[in-house]
């Protein structure tokens, strides 16, 4: 009996897989792919003979059916997600089919597209004195939100948020955003196809002009929304400096330089 690898793929760019990743690609008997986000790392190294199939026209039901046959052929299988497989992947879903059949699995982490957006957009997401705490998140669609986690409250924080699912729901980001008290001139950015080759798209805006923009742009889907108050620092006159860097503060591998207090 094989086991099941669960891969980040990344965001798109083949080269953001991780070693450990392409690894497992390069020595996989079969590799089952999460639809056109990720099949050209899957294509580009998956070896000679391996089963390389996309799991776009398959129920829940019918990839773990299909994970299960495979490596009951006593080979390694890759699950092959986009970005990062425990977030938005159903990874518990098809978890709990493998252990249920009794089949061995594993995580291979990536890096997630909000990641790779804050990347692109040359952002920070967290910033000394304005704000610490990263939301990752979604606004309801056909998943319903659990109690308490609405974009509304999330966003009461003041903290980064990054939202991913929405694109197509940015006037309920707005709506949710005014609803906490965010201001109409706070800074938002949307990156369609981040790490993507030569299709990547940047737009900028504010809370009140960002769907216009995302509209002008064309962007409809594979796009995250990133709403923080860090966004542009770069540009700002000045900004708090981190600790980590500050002469003054000593941690394990520096102790406080002479003069420094
Ligand atoms: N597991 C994935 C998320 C899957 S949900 C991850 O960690 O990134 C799919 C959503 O991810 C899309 O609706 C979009 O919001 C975001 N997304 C995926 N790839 C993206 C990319 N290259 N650029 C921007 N957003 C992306």
């Amino acid at each position: 009996m094989g086991k099941v690898w669960f891969v980040g793929a990344g965001p798109g760019d083949p080269d953001l897989l991780t070693v450990k990743g392409r690894r497992l690609i390069e020595s996989a008997g079969a590799i089952l792919y999460a639809g056109s986000l990720v099949d050209r790392a899957a294509t580009r190294y998956a070896p000679a003979g391996c089963i390389v199939r996309d799991s776009s026209d398959m129920t829940l039901e019918e990839i773990a059916a299909w994970l299960i046959e495979q490596v009951a052929r006593g080979i390694d299988v890759v699950r092959l997600q986009t970005g990062d497989p425990t977030l938005y992947g159903a990874l518990a879903e098809m978890g709990r089919a493998l252990d249920a059949a009794g089949v061995a699995w594993a995580v291979v982490p990536g890096v997630s597209s909000a990641m790779a957006s804050a990347a692109a957009a040359c952002e920070t997401l967290t910033l000394p004195e304005v704000t610490q705490t990263v939301i990752l998140t979604r606004v309801e669609g056909r998943t319903p939100m659990p109690p308490g986690e609405d974009l509304e409250s999330l966003a009461a924080h003041r903290s980064t948020l990054c939202i991913y699912l929405s694109i197509t729901l940015l006037h309920e980001v707005q709506r949710a955003l005014r609803a906490a008290g965010w201001a109409e001139d706070a800074p938002i950015v949307v990156v369609q196809k981040a790490s993507w080759p030569g299709e990547e798209k940047i737009v900028r805006g504010t809370l009140a002009d960002i769907k216009r923009r995302c509209q002008e742009e064309k962007i409809g889907s594979q796009a995250m929304i990133i709403a923080s108050p860090a966004l542009g620092a770069r540009h700002w006159k000045e900004v708090a400096h981190s600790k980590l860097y500050d002469p003054g503060f000593s941690h394990r591998f520096r102790s406080v330089q002479e003069g420094a207090l």
